[in-house]
């Protein structure tokens, strides 16, 4: 049986058809208005509990859990049904509390500075298996209450699509998380972000650009070679026309493959014909790409050079290196399918 995060509240009326409606009430808002996990919705029986407990098993189970920065980001290796994984981060900043979850097990794109893109795909997250990972990070937050979603962690989201838009829909309708704190990035899937832009959705769009010439994305991000620089752009310019909002770009900086001065032009053309948000990332170590992120010099030329040319620009802070939780790193194994990453103790 799925998770019980998998069906909607008509569903679990009918599921539960010889309880009585106020019963199926206290359920729902023992799941989403709390966050509780099944045993810990007291507001039903005891007996009641015990029978949900055995008919929806949760789907995911935690075998590791490690922390870093003084316990500021947590990250967990969760085991599915079926014995793959897949790894959901939380992270503590001063104005908000963030998870980054996976969208799949593994991904297919295969961008070569990516972890989980050198490790391979391995399957699809229900609805259910999405969800649970924020209800689970949602309870590990508190007392603090987690803020914002962003899907960052393993897998392309746009590639399992319906399960991301249901999933930011039941977000946004049962848990009150609004555009500002639901965001979703994409490696570029054009008519998927076309598609979504129709869906009236509230989300935020994060692109992984990472180069702005079609010869050096090509190499970095394979998808290019189907949807090049112009045809994003085209499914870019539609996101912001349909939705009337600013979407941004995602950079990982790469010595000397997409830090130099060209980059700088190449990149603000893109960005400011779209009025994007640049965010640049430091890339961080994959055991598969034999290549170095840019210095910290590098990096504040870098956003001097796009701003100088008026672009707006951030640096996002790294979190969670040293367990192998942050952007790209995600790629963690139990069932020895896929490559494992050395966690090392923060
Ligand atoms: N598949 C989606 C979302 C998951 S990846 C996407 O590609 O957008 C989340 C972010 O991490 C993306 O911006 C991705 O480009 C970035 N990323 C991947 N590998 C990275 C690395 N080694 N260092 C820094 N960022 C990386
Ligand atoms: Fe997949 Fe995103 Fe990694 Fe590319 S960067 S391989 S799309 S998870």
């Amino acid at each position: 049986m799925p998770s019980i995060y998998q069906y909607s509240k008509e569903e679990l009326r009918s599921l539960l058809g010889s309880e009585p409606s106020y019963r199926v009430d206290q359920l729902w808002h023992g799941l989403w208005n709390e966050a509780r996990s099944l045993e810990e919705i007291t507001t039903i029986s005891k007996a009641l509990r015990a029978r949900l407990v055995e008919q929806f098993p949760n789907s995911l189970t935690a075998v590791n859990d490690v922390a870093s920065d003084h316990g500021a980001t947590r990250k967990w290796v969760f085991q599915l049904e079926d014995g793959e994984t897949i790894e959901t981060v939380l992270m503590h900043y001063d104005e908000r509390v963030t998870v980054c979850v996976s969208s799949q097990a593994g991904c297919a794109m295969g961008c070569t500075f990516c972890a989980t893109g050198q490790a391979g795909f391995s399957g699809q997250l229900s609805v259910g298996q999405v969800i649970e990972q924020v209800m689970f990070a949602t309870r590990a937050a508190a007392p603090s209450r987690l803020s914002n979603v962003v899907f960052m962690g393993m897998g392309e989201p746009l590639a399992n699509y319906a399960t991301t838009v249901e999933v930011i829909r039941r977000l946004h309708d049962y848990r009150g998380l609004s555009a500002r704190h639901l965001t979703v990035s994409t490696v570029g899937v054009a008519p998927a972000i076309e598609r979504l832009a129709h869906e009236g959705l509230p989300l935020t769009l994060a692109v992984s650009l990472h180069a702005a010439n079609d010869e050096t994305r090509n190499e970095l991000v394979p998808l290019n070679r189907r949807y090049p620089l112009e045809r994003l752009h085209r499914a870019c310019a539609t996101w912001i026309e349909v939705t009337g909002r600013r979407l941004s770009f995602e950079w990982a900086l790469i010595d000397g493959v997409n830090d130099t001065e060209s980059a700088i032009d190449e990149l603000a053309d893109y960005a400011l014909d779209l009025n994007a948000h640049v965010n640049l990332i430091p890339l961080n170590p994959t055991p598969g790409y034999l290549v170095r992120g840019s210095s910290s010099e590098r990096v504040h030329e870098f956003r001097e050079g796009l701003s100088e040319r008026g672009v707006n620009v951030t640096v996002r802070n790294t979190r969670g290196r040293s367990i192998a939780a942050a952007c790209g790193q995600l790629a963690q194994v139990t069932n020895g399918k896929r490559r494992s990453i050395p966690v090392r103790s923060a």
